[in-house]
């Protein structure tokens, strides 16, 4: 597990494809090389290609490091990957695409596609985990300044806000989740709350408390303290989002919470995560072309 790091520890670990490609090769095959296929455990490395093949010396199968990381299919080089995962992981306030693109040296679009990549590490290692115990839910909107006359705007964003507290009820693990639909009258339904508490909160011995306001954007907004932070982190860093992608975002804001709040080092954990998460393509980040829904993070497996 990799602690904490300033730049400098960092960039003197990390400062060639070898270095990053022997860190993978650890987190791959702790304990030496074991095929996948057969269990062998010799093998014959191949560097031909930009990083390097692992060939089973029994079966042939071949195995790249990269597959089963959020790096597998990319071209871009892994030293980019990690400082741009080393970059995520800072404490405050986070990183833009914008910002990453200047950081690492890549176009935009590369950099906006890492960082949902990341994202969606951090999403599927918090999907894991559930609530339980002292647990309070509470409503929250995310979106534009109030508008008395619509609350379902296009741009208000309703959500639940799922807090875990220790005996001295202090909060011990967050999650926020966009609700599946979009409640027609003024205040998040039973049903919505309902399939909230199914799906994250362990059901038996847990003590849930429903913190119900009647949907008042003004005063939601003002609401739970956490909930506040994550809205002001997500309009600095990133300008404000839309709703299409606004689940990635407050995913990565629960997922660095909880990490603080667990005192778990942020740079070891997300490396860790990254190097064990699976990849997503371009196409299925962007490919929604009608309105996000939360739902398709929401099925994530638990
Ligand atoms: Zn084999």
């Amino acid at each position: 597990m990799v602690g904490e790091l300033s730049l400098e520890q960092f960039l003197s670990r990390y400062n060639t494809e070898e270095a990053c490609a022997d860190y993978l090769f650890q987190m791959k095959w702790p304990e030496g090389f074991v095929c996948t296929r057969c269990s062998h455990r010799q093998y014959y490395m191949t560097i031909t290609r930009r990083l390097p093949l692992y060939e089973c010396a029994r079966c042939r199968y071949q195995a790249s490091l990269t597959v089963g990381t959020v790096m597998e299919g990319s071209h871009t080089a892994l030293q980019k990957w990690f400082h741009a995962i080393f970059l995520v992981s800072q404490p405050s306030p986070g990183i833009s695409a914008t910002a990453l693109k200047k950081e690492i040296n890549v176009t935009y679009k590369t950099a906006w596609l890492m960082l949902h990549k990341i994202r969606r590490a951090m999403s599927e290692a918090d999907a894991s985990v559930q609530l339980s115990g002292i647990v309070q839910v509470h409503d929250a909107c995310y979106g534009r300044p109030y508008n008395p006359t619509h609350f379902t705007h296009a741009e208000e964003h309703p959500l639940l806000v799922g807090v875990n507290l220790n005996e001295q009820k202090e909060p011990t693990y967050i999650k926020m989740k966009l609700l599946v639909e979009i409640p027609r009258e003024k205040r998040i339904n039973r049903q919505e709350k309902e399939n909230f508490a199914d799906r994250y909160i362990q059901s038996e011995e847990s003590q849930v408390e429903f913190i119900t306001e009647r949907l008042k954007p003004r005063k939601l907004k003002k609401g739970y303290p956490i909930f506040t932070i994550a809205q002001r982190w997500i309009n600095e860093t990133f300008h404000g989002i839309g709703g299409r992608h606004l689940q990635a975002y407050l995913d990565e804001f629960c997922y660095r919470l909880n990490r603080l709040l667990q005192k778990a080092p942020l740079f070891g954990s997300l490396i860790q995560c990254c190097a064990s998460s699976k990849a997503v393509s371009y196409r299925t980040i962007v490919g929604r072309r009608k309105r996000f829904k939360p739902k398709q993070l929401a099925d994530l497996p638990i």
